[in-house]
């Protein structure tokens, strides 16, 4: 069923654009149409929209978001819908530009792997190697040496597996990487591009922090009230529960931004470009705090689930009771991760191809681009486009 949301204007898009808009609800011509309304779509409504264009946003799920989308469950606990988002970035303008819709709870992320009978921090820090090898390595210095005695060299490094064997060595590279990786990708480590497993590159110091970028926080009333405000302009028409083949032949006269699977977009005309999915087991317990970090890793393959999420870290929520996710990964439902390896890049690459010769459609995002991105590189990539948008538009009204 068709949803329209809509909401009043902001009093700069009204001073900017005198004129009266049209009321999107009995508009039916747009500039723009964009489909998916996570990060990549979102971004790009609210820029063109500011720039004074009328923008239809669908999504075929019933809300905002896309897969950082987070709600209250029936508890009243705030968790994500898709698996956890702890947003991180080292860019100044794509904080300060998600800053203009939301204020913000600064959150350092820490994970523990559960490797049987210890819990020990990912990344590898000089805490794990201490814990696993039963060391006292005192300083970087003495953890650097040691590690670089387990490393073993190979040349090129082109796999995940040789990501990490060429920083740790085998036995770390088995007991924290070779059993969680399979289960993530259903593939081995030497299949898939080093660029997987150096998310998570090993350090020497005792720094237990998952990611170190200048700006680590959580939006403080979460991602999706975020969105609401981003989308809440009078340009903006947002139309959920929506698919793009339902309404594509009412707009000839729109743009289209795809940030759906670009395979999906064309058919599947050179064949599927393969996406990793995932399940969640979610639980709610009467109990205030059930593990010591927000995620526990779980790289044993005899365990059928990657990892065990507890949303209140995140959040800072304060709750009598409190919600916890188990991961489990697969093969079929709903696309989540493109899967790193060279063929899916070469049929990716056939796909770009058309693409980049379709004038009336512009690609974004995660899914679209077929690229592992975090959060805030579809938000850069999304302003990217949008600047390389308005260039062209200037330069048409130029001529
Ligand atoms: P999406 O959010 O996937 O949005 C695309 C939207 O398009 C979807 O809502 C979909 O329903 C819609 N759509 C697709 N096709 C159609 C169609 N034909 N018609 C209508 N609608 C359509 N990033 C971080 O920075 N930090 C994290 O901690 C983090 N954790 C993650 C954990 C998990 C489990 C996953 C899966 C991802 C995580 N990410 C994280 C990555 C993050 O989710 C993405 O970078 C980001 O959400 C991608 O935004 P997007 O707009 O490209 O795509
Ligand atoms: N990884 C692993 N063990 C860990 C953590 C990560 O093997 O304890 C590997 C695994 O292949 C994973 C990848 O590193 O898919 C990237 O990890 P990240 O936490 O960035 O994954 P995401 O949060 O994107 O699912």
């Amino acid at each position: 069923e068709e949803a329209i949301i809509r909401r009043s204007a902001f009093t700069h898009s009204l001073t900017q654009f005198p004129s009266p808009p049209t009321s999107a609800r009995s508009r039916s011509s747009f500039d723009y149409l964009i489909v998916g309304a996570g990060f990549a779509g979102s971004v790009l409504a609210e820029r063109l929209a500011a720039d004074g264009r009328h923008v239809l946003l669908c999504d075929r799920r019933p809300h905002i978001g896309g897969n950082a989308y987070d709600f209250h469950n029936e508890d009243g606990i705030l968790v994500h819908r898709y698996g956890p988002h702890i947003f991180h970035t080292n860019s100044q303008e794509i904080f300060d530009y998600l800053s203009q819709f939301t204020d913000w709870r600064p959150y350092q992320h820490r994970v523990l792997a559960d490797i049987g009978d210890h819990r020990l921090p990912v990344p590898i820090n000089r805490t794990t190697l201490n814990g696993f090898y039963g060391l006292n390595l005192k300083d970087e210095a003495e953890a650097a040496l040691f590690l670089a005695a387990r490393a073993e060299p190979c040349d090129p490094i082109e796999t995940a597996k040789d990501a990490v064997v060429s920083q740790v060595g085998g036995d770390l590279y088995r007991a924290f990487f070779q059993g969680y990786t399979r289960k993530q990708w259903g593939l081995d480590p030497s299949q898939l591009d080093r660029s997987v497993t150096s998310r998570v590159p090993a350090r020497v110091s005792d720094d237990d922090r998952y990611f170190l970028d200048t700006y680590q926080a959580m939006p403080l009333h979460g991602y999706t009230r975020m969105f609401e405000k981003m989308l809440d302009h009078e340009y903006i028409t947002v139309s959920l529960g929506t698919e793009f083949a339902d309404i594509r032949r009412d707009h000839p006269e729109a743009h289209t931004i795809f940030t759906g699977p670009i395979d999906e977009y064309f058919d599947y005309r050179f064949g599927r470009l393969p996406y990793r999915s995932l399940e969640f087991r979610h639980e709610t317990h009467d109990a205030r705090r059930l593990l010591p970090v927000g995620v526990i890793n779980y790289p044993s393959e005899t365990v059928p689930y990657t990892r065990i999420t507890e949303y209140k870290h995140l959040t800072g929520q304060i709750h009598p009771k409190t919600t916890i996710s188990y991961e489990f990964a697969g093969g079929e439902g709903e696309p989540y991760y493109p899967i790193p390896r060279p063929d899916n890049q070469a049929l990716y690459k056939q796909y770009e191809a058309v693409a980049r010769r379709s004038s009336d459609v512009t690609f974004v995002g995660r899914l679209a681009t077929y690229k592992y991105y975090n959060m805030d590189q579809v938000v850069g990539q999304a302003l990217a486009t949008y600047r390389k948008m308005s260039k062209a538009h200037a330069s048409t009204i130029a001529a």
